[in-house]
């Protein structure tokens, strides 16, 4: 058999591109395996990553979400403690509006131009309260014999001795010897008189504002003249001295000179307080009203202004305070 060349050519040709086509097809699949593999590896790296971040992520909302959760129990607990911190003042504030709501009441103020603050309304009640206490300090009130019962009243009538139609210019407590005699208010003594006669031991009391009283028939006294008093200091004892049926204390009280009923007086009180003014026409009440109100007010206002800080109210009005020296 004769070589033929062509004929080899032909046999590789064949079979060498089935081999090198098969080849290629092996080597392909390899490389896209190999390739799918690699890929497929980082892509399952990346996602185990970022797993792992979002893991810690949630981690940390969760401690934040913990701290603010405490956070906000701790804030819960403040402003409790804020609002019943504000409940509690408002209650105080409440009943300190309903206590100056009785004041005023007491003090009859209430149909009068509401004032408009807290301090406002406590300054004007106290004017008035102050202004009734300074009232009850200088004027003579109340009964310097206590238990004493009246026994006779002001007015004319027949002396139980002398048996004459005649002024009887005070009133007379029936008390046993000795009973205690206080100051109904507060005074200078002006006399201290010893006597055997009339009114026989008698104490003259100087009170401020023109009123003046006196008690007769006393067994001793405790004051000297010239001496001052304030309310309710013991200044003697009741007895029978001087023109007298038997133990008592004849009361009197002068304006000016001139006897008053001492009765309204000795009745006069922080209930009844108009009725002295209704009853007792011969002073002029007003006037002196207007007097002792400016008098209390300057010292209201002095030691309001020490309370400034309390109500912490400004552009409270002070009176002016002028002093005439040309008398
Ligand atoms: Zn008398």
């Amino acid at each position: 058999m004769m070589f033929n060349p062509k004929n080899v050519t032909t046999k590789l040709r064949s079979g060498d591109i089935k081999a090198l086509t098969a080849n290629v097809a092996r080597y392909t699949g390899l490389f896209i395996v190999c390739g799918l593999v690699t890929y497929g590896t980082n892509a399952i790296v990346e996602l185990y990553t970022s797993a792992q971040n979002s893991h810690q992520q949630v981690s940390k909302l969760r401690n934040k979400a913990l701290e603010l959760s405490a956070s906000l129990s701790e804030e819960t607990a403040l402003n409790k403690t804020l609002n019943d911190s504000l409940e509690k003042k408002t209650q105080s504030l409440e009943k300190l509006n309903q206590r100056i709501d009785d004041m005023e009441n007491i003090l009859g103020l209430s149909d009068e131009n509401p004032p408009q603050t807290i301090k406002q309304r406590v300054d004007t009640a106290a004017i008035n309260s102050a202004v009734k206490a300074t009232l009850f300090q200088l004027i003579p009130n109340g009964k310097p014999t206590p238990d004493a019962p009246l026994t006779s009243g002001f007015g004319t009538r027949v002396h139980p001795i002398t048996k004459q139609r005649k002024n009887h210019d005070g009133l007379d407590f029936g008390a046993s010897k000795g009973t205690p005699i206080y100051a109904p208010a507060d005074a200078v003594i002006e006399k201290v008189n010893a006597s055997k006669y009339g009114y026989g031991n008698q104490l003259t009391l100087n009170h401020t504002m023109g009123f003046v009283s006196t008690y007769s028939h006393m067994s001793k006294f405790n004051v000297k003249q010239g001496q001052f008093v304030n309310k309710g200091e013991l200044i003697g004892w009741t007895g029978n001295s001087g023109l007298s049926t038997g133990p008592h204390l004849h009361y009197e009280i002068h304006f000016l000179g001139k006897p008053l009923n001492p009765r309204p007086f000795v009745n006069w009180n922080i209930e009844n307080f108009d009725t002295l003014f209704e009853k007792e026409p011969n002073v002029e009440w007003t006037s002196l009203l207007n007097t002792v109100g400016s008098m209390v007010e300057m010292q209201v206002q002095l030691a309001s202004d020490h309370s400034q800080d309390i109500f912490n109210t400004a552009n409270h009005p002070k009176p002016k305070v002028t002093f005439d020296t040309h008398k």
